[in-house]
């Protein structure tokens, strides 16, 4: 059995019920909001459905600031997870230190890949050269599910204009085991910029490198034009890492 499928079984053993439950709720929320702005979403998630039963996911990547700024103002204490791979720049782990410092977030977790997974999988650390699909589950498919067990529902950056799957994504949606809140889907890259200049915010030391979309180095390259993600995975078929396939 695939590491990727070890790591499925468990959204598999769900009852159908659950996973009904789960689909009308975030049914539910979506028609009632929408048309509510991110900061409203985010309120209404953090304060009222999901009172301490949800968390943030961030990549500190090139856009995450406008979302911790957001859910900062909220509740500084809301759980963020940030998924330490161990294959992240040296730019993206000082600037995951220096925003959750800025906006007194203080519960910013990094989670990272078990040590004897990476052992037996992928002990030379270049699994991503010839499976990269693996490499994602291993180091972040399967180290986020049991950071998610305690939750109900989890916060997503995710933007309808990064396009491929996601540009029809609503607002709250649920997954086998979770709901996903997504504040920012109809934002445009103008919109995340005026916020960036709104309120001072930081810039990933990346982007005036030409990086607009940053993951882990072995996978990201500068990229040019409209689509954001052009530079993850480049040359590969692969666009996405598999947290948000059925695992949550
Ligand atoms: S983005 Fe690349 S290095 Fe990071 S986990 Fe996925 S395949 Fe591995």
């Amino acid at each position: 059995m695939s590491v990727s499928s070890t790591v499925l079984k468990g959204a598999d053993a769900r009852p159908e019920s659950a996973i009904d439950g789960l689909a009308f709720r975030a049914r539910r929320l979506d028609l009632k909001h929408s048309s509510d702005d991110a900061l409203e979403i985010l309120r209404v998630a953090i304060k009222e459905e999901f009172a301490g039963r949800i968390a943030l996911v961030s990549s500190f990547g090139a856009e995450s600031a406008a979302l911790l700024h957001l859910a900062a103002q909220i509740d500084r204490t809301v759980p963020v997870i940030f998924l330490d791979t161990g294959k992240h720049f040296a730019q993206t782990l000082s600037y995951r230190r220096k925003m959750a410092e800025r906006l007194g977030l203080t519960d910013v977790r990094d989670i990272q890949p078990h040590a004897a997974v990476l052992k037996e999988h992928d002990a030379s650390g270049d699994l991503w050269k010839n499976d990269a699909d693996t490499c994602c589950a291993l180091r972040k498919v399967e180290p986020l599910a049991p950071a998610l067990s305690e939750f109900d529902a989890w916060i997503t950056g995710r933007k309808q204009f990064h396009g491929a799957g996601r540009l029809n994504l609503p607002a709250f949606e649920a997954s086998s085991t979770h709901i996903k809140v997504n504040p920012l889907i109809r934002w445009a890259k103008a919109d995340i910029e005026a916020y960036f200049a709104d309120h001072d915010l930081p810039a990933h030391p990346l982007t005036e490198q030409g990086y607009p979309s940053i993951g882990c180095w072995p996978c990201t390259h500068p990229a040019a034009g409209d689509d954001v993600r052009a530079g993850r995975w480049r040359g590969a078929a692969k666009t996405e890492c598999g947290i948000h396939g059925r695992i949550a």
